[in-house]
């Protein structure tokens, strides 16, 4: 009896912790979301905030929103991954469910920054899959933001301001990608995605099966 083929289901390998990145504005958003539509074998690392709601976003799907006070209760009970202050605001990553879920083989997709990036780098090397993306331009990431409508004139200069410090840090990624058309640049960001989960390092599940045809018939 040949070895069955194997699957999503029969083949077990540890989960990957795929990380987004990018100035605001630059397409990350919706790459993330194209992603997690086309892509059932991945989930979303939903992070706690404590910057305000903004119009759209749902609490406990785009981020759980909390208080200052919430939030500095969970950083003293060590409930984060990782945890940085962005414009102002403290954003992290709950650990609760992902270090049980990367045992299941649960991949994760992380929509945080360069700071959250390093730090989980660091734990978490083997793991980690680090994607930067960039905008084609300052001027077409200026369009984005004001197209969005989301901020005011005064967070726009910030986040502009900040687009440029966040760029510095594209160095620390293993994989970048111009979002010059969205279209383009999620398939790109997929078929990093698909060859991460061929590395052959995380597919040691395969022993069983490759022994078995070295055999031969
Ligand atoms: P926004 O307020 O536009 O949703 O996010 C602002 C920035 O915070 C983005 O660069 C986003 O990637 C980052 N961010 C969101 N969640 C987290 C997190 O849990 N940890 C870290 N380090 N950054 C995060």
């Amino acid at each position: 009896m040949p070895a069955p083929v194997p699957t999503h289901d029969t083949l077990h390998r540890r989960g990957l912790m795929f990380i987004l990145s990018s100035p605001s504005g630059a397409g990350k958003t919706t790459i993330a979301r194209r992603l997690l539509e086309a892509d059932s074998d991945i989930c979303l690392s939903v992070s706690a905030t404590t910057r305000p709601i903004r119009p759209g976003e749902v609490d406990g799907t785009d981020y759980h929103f909390v208080s200052d006070a919430e939030f500095d209760r969970m950083v003293e009970g060590d409930e984060f991954y990782e945890w940085a202050r962005v414009f102002g605001h403290r954003y992290g990553t709950p650990k609760a469910h992902i270090r049980a879920g990367l045992k299941e083989g649960q991949d994760f997709l992380f929509d945080i920054d360069w700071q959250g990036t390093q730090q989980l780098s660091q734990k978490d090397k083997a793991d980690v899959v680090p994607v930067f993306i960039l905008p084609p331009s300052l001027e077409e990431l200026h369009r984005r933001l004001v197209a969005r409508a989301q901020d005011s004139e005064e967070v726009i200069d910030g986040r502009m301001a900040r687009a440029q410090a966040e760029i510095s840090h594209w160095d620390g990624y293993d994989y970048v990608v111009v979002n010059d058309d969205v279209e383009e640049c999620f398939i790109k960001v997929r078929e990093i995605l698909h060859a991460e989960r061929m590395k052959r390092k995380r597919q040691t599940g395969l022993i069983d099966f490759v022994r078995e045809l070295m055999r031969g018939a």
